[in-house]
């Protein structure tokens, strides 16, 4: 029989993340404080952030940082995820490219968010922490941080993006489920979120709505920090578990990825998957290709412009030298809720200047049209996020196709859509165009 899934047991869960930025050829540029226009500090940062992940948001030094024992005993919950490879898909494009997933819909939560919600709970539970506030889109971050905070004792407060509170419902049930408190963005509850409904009244929130809320709530309650689930660098450090997995389960199945692919909402999963193998690109001993998949509803890779700009609407964050769209700038209302941010995370950004990564971006029923292409072959209904990455990755096995190259193609399927029904729904009824 052949060898469908490669797996590793739960002792080769990775003991250390990996830091991308000691290997980087060029540093991100600082992130820099909006009113002094000086690079923040840890000081700075550990105002909104915990202490360890201010430290390790900053960190251009470490390679390798370890992983908490208390942290990867959770990760054992559903760690190491399995790597698939994708008959199924292969037989159905007539490609001869291999196609692999690294699959982290089997998380608890449904998807890769959890290995960052775990660590940065753990993280303010020892520094002595009681309170933990945030903001989510889908709802998917949200329902990883609601439960990591359960998990390390702590109370959970969430703003969810509005239009996706109210077309995903049971997002908010399983945060609630798991004990947090959660408020539909733009709420009155924040001056922030006041100012946004007094000057557009029928705001549908989106995550920098949202965002400046959960800041703004840190900075008024004491014991209570910030977390964030994308963008910042400390989050896609604790999603290289997924590339470092990945890395093994390659060798396992005897290949080495010519492309890596991500969806990309703020860079997490996409980092996460590609920054270790991205590692071998500096060293010079391979030239692996990288591509972020990204809605064109929301561009700021292929479209947007690198400068710095704020990562919330209200601009409470320091400023950030980033692929951006502008910090006000409104997304439609895709499905994939998880992509629907105006920037780039700071690293992920310098890599695409520098031409380390490529981007290509998707029209939503592309999208569509290629997660239940997967879901037909492969069993998986996948996040609407992830349709991103699959799409991306189809489109690469067709070309494969077209010139009979034999490419070995990598993705993030990076969670499932069993909760984005009412998205499928509209599709197959031809409501996405
Ligand atoms: C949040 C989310 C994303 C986008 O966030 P990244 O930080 O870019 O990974 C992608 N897929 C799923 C399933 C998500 O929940």
């Amino acid at each position: 029989m052949r060898q469908k899934k490669f797996m590793l047991s739960e002792d080769m869960i990775p003991q250390k993340w990996y830091n991308i930025q000691a290997d980087m050829p060029v540093k991100p540029m600082p992130m820099l404080d909006p009113q002094t226009k000086k690079p923040v500090t840890v000081e700075d940062l550990s105002g909104l952030f915990c202490r360890e992940c201010s430290r390790q948001e900053l960190n251009q030094t470490d390679r390798w940082i370890d992983i908490p024992e208390e942290v990867r005993q959770r990760y054992a919950n559903y760690r190491c995820t399995p790597l698939v490879r994708a008959y199924g898909l292969e037989e159905a494009l007539g490609t001869p490219a291999h196609i692999y997933f690294k699959n982290e819909s089997v998380s608890p939560i449904g998807s890769h968010k959890l290995n960052s919600a775990l660590a940065q709970a753990y993280y303010c539970k020892q520094e002595g922490v009681t309170n933990v506030t945030t903001e989510t889109g889908a709802g998917q971050w949200g329902a990883a941080l609601s439960y990591a905070a359960k998990v390390f004792g702590l109370e959970a407060a969430v703003y969810q993006v509005k239009i996706s509170y109210e077309q995903k419902p049971y997002r908010k049930s399983i945060m609630q489920v798991f004990g947090a408190l959660v408020t539909p963005s733009p709420s009155m509850s924040t001056r922030a979120g006041k100012d946004i409904l007094t000057r557009t009244p029928n705001h549908q929130g989106s995550l920098g709505t949202a965002i400046s809320e959960a800041v703004e709530l840190a900075r008024m309650t004491p014991g209570c920090k910030y977390t964030l689930g994308s963008v910042m660098n400390h989050v896609t450090l604790h999603q290289t578990v997924i590339g470092l997995e990945a890395e093994k389960q390659m060798e396992l199945a005897g290949e080495y990825p010519d492309i890596v692919i991500g969806c990309f909402g703020g860079g997490s999963n996409f980092g996460g998957i590609a920054f270790p193998f991205m590692r071998h690109n500096f060293s010079g001993e391979r030239n692996t290709r990288f591509i972020a998949a990204e809605p064109a509803s929301c561009p700021k890779l292929t479209k947007g412009r690198f400068e710095y700009d704020f990562g919330d609407e209200a601009g409470y964050t320091p400023l950030l030298p980033m692929f951006t769209l502008g910090h006000d700038f409104q997304p439609s209302n895709i499905h994939a809720g998880g992509l629907r941010y105006h920037g780039a995370g700071t690293i992920v950004s310098q890599l695409l200047k520098d031409g380390y990564m490529d981007a290509v971006d998707f029209e939503q029923k592309e999208t569509f049209e290629a997660g239940c292409t997967f879901a037909r072959t492969e069993g998986i209904i996948p996040a609407p996020e992830s349709c991103h990455a699959i799409a991306a990755a189809i489109r690469e096995a067709l070309e494969c196709k077209e010139t009979g190259q034999k490419k070995t193609i990598l993705f993030c399927l990076s969670g499932h859509g069993l909760i984005d029904m009412a998205a499928y729904d509209q599709y197959l009824a031809g409501n996405i165009h």
